[in-house]
């Protein structure tokens, strides 16, 4: 039996749309005077399997409004986009993940259709994003993996194992992920993937360190909300959360190293503001729209134990910075200080890594080089002890016995 019904509406903003167009349904709001916009033309798909959920992003050649047909019965949803048609480039792939069993896509007589089979029934989150030239647009499309509360109940464990057992417990933090690609260089290259090789050799350099104990925010190419990020290294009661990115400037000689930590008021320098801005930017595709932004945090930022692990954040920095100058290979551009957002946890030293410029041909170069990712990651790694064999030990939940209340959190995206 079909329970198909049309649950979601949506339309994806144009360029010259208002945010509130998100809530609008697709149905006529032109002028009939206008010309008559040409079909959009679904282009693409992009699938991103995480831990928690699959993430589908379909692009359209122009914005579109689209609606959202569900059967639960048969497990599956359809993307509909009235009058649109489908490239003849177009290629669904052949997702089967756990959470998507297959997918599929058609012109029907209403428009372009596609239809996601799940594993098992989970209502869809859906929203629309401006696309990056200002003339595409986007569906994106989360369906939740099935397994979630078993998911929850390893990691708690894994949390209470590691924070009763581990000596020094390590939060890496690769910058992006998924749609969120970050900087892009001359050749095309991602921030996203250099980020994750550079924090899996650094994971790994930190493991042979006996007493470390490393956790990744995110172990391949999908995205983490911010919040999420700090939340890990919250979670594990983290000694060290330390966040990976490569710079990029407006002109292409940027060039070097800059380690950050969290400023509660303003940034540095203009060129520091600017760069947080683009870095907390990354939210707007990983979370979509609507969701909370950190301003609540501000009210609980000023208490002893930020002020604390401010200062613990700068002596970090300090020391992943002194071990990169000492590598010698880049220019080494200081420490300062902006409003990251994955940097907000109150209790945990926090630093973020702007590794090089990858919008700089010769190190957009070095950063696609294993050899150069090998290298950082060692720096990063040595930095990071030399800081932890000075830094206190501080009492954990079950190590100790110190009681202070660590409430269970999600990773997940659901909210
Ligand atoms: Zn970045």
């Amino acid at each position: 039996m079909l329970l198909a019904a049309a649950w979601i509406t949506g339309a994806v903003p144009g360029p010259s749309q208002p945010r509130a167009a998100f809530a609008r349904s697709s149905k006529k709001k032109s002028s009939s005077k206008s010309k008559p916009l040409p079909a959009p033309v679904a282009q693409s798909l992009r699938t991103y399997t995480g831990p928690n959920s699959t993430r589908l992003v379909l692009d359209l050649s122009r914005s579109s409004g689209f609606r959202i047909e569900a059967d639960s019965a048969a497990n599956s949803f359809s993307v509909i986009v009235p009058k649109g048609v489908k490239s003849p480039s177009f290629d669904p792939g052949a997702l089967d993940d756990g959470a998507v069993r297959s997918i599929a896509a058609d012109e029907t007589s209403e428009g372009f259709r596609l239809t996601v089979r799940l594993v098992e029934w989970n209502a869809p989150r859906v929203f629309g994003l401006e696309g990056e030239t200002g003339q595409s647009s986007r569906v994106v499309v989360d369906v939740i993996r099935p397994g979630q509360a078993e998911r929850d109940a390893a990691e708690r464990v894994r949390v209470d194992r590691l924070t009763a057992n581990a000596r020094r417990i390590v939060v890496v933090d690769p910058g992006h992920g998924g749609e969120a690609v970050g900087a892009v260089g001359p050749k095309k290259t991602h921030e996203k993937d250099v980020t994750l090789a550079i924090a899996q050799r650094l994971k790994a350099e930190l493991e042979r360190q006996p007493g470390v104990q490393v956790v990744l925010t995110r172990s391949g190419d999908y995205d983490v909300p911010l919040r999420e990020r700090y939340k890990v290294a919250e979670r594990y009661q983290a000694d060290v959360f330390v966040s990976i990115h490569c710079n990029s400037s407006r002109r292409r000689t940027g060039s070097g190293t800059e380690v950050y930590f969290l400023s509660m008021s303003s940034a540095s320098d203009e060129a520091s503001k600017a760069l947080a801005d683009l870095e907390n930017n990354a939210d707007k595709v990983s979370e979509g729209p609507g969701q909370g932004t950190d301003d609540d945090l501000a009210g609980i930022l000023y208490d002893l134990k930020q002020t604390e692990s401010m200062q613990q954040s700068s002596v970090l920095a300090e020391s992943i910075l002194g071990e990169i100058e000492a590598g010698r290979r880049l220019e080494v551009r200081g420490v300062r200080q902006a409003g990251f957002a994955v940097l907000k946890s109150p209790t945990v030293p926090s630093v973020l890594v702007e590794t090089a410029f990858i919008n700089n041909p010769t190190e957009e170069r070095l950063l696609r080089d294993p050899g150069f990712q090998q290298e950082m990651g060692e720096q990063i790694a040595r930095g990071i002890v030399a800081y932890l064999s000075r830094a206190p030990i501080l009492p954990r939940d079950g190590r100790t016995g110190n009681s202070a209340p660590t409430p269970p959190a999600n990773l997940g995206l659901a909210r």
